[in-house]
């Protein structure tokens, strides 16, 4: 098990995979956690209503403390997308460009 702080109300979430989106214990919302090696990638869930705003504080909050390897983005798995099927390119970008 692993230890992981929610993203928005910063209790502690106990996982077996913080890759997996899940719902925290605490406020319910859901998130995801990952490590490219060189980045801490905290991933927000994109049916959150203001997603790219929760993941703008995000940064700037990590920005303020000096926590430059942190990166908040908005989940962007194709099966939870609207345009899911061969018109998906013509999404918009719900990204922050990594
Ligand atoms: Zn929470």
């Amino acid at each position: 098990m692993e230890s992981v702080a929610c993203p928005y109300c910063e209790k502690q979430n106990h996982t077996s995979n913080p890759r997996i989106m899940a719902a925290c214990a605490y406020c319910g919302n859901r998130f995801a956690e990952a490590n490219t090696g060189y980045l801490e990638l905290v991933i927000i869930d994109r049916g959150l209503e203001n997603a790219a705003g929760v993941v703008d504080d995000l940064m700037a909050k990590w920005r303020q403390a000096g926590e430059l390897d942190r990166k908040a983005i908005v989940d962007r798995r194709v099966e939870l997308s609207d345009y899911a099927g061969p018109e998906r390119r013509l999404s918009p970008a719900l990204v922050t460009p990594l």
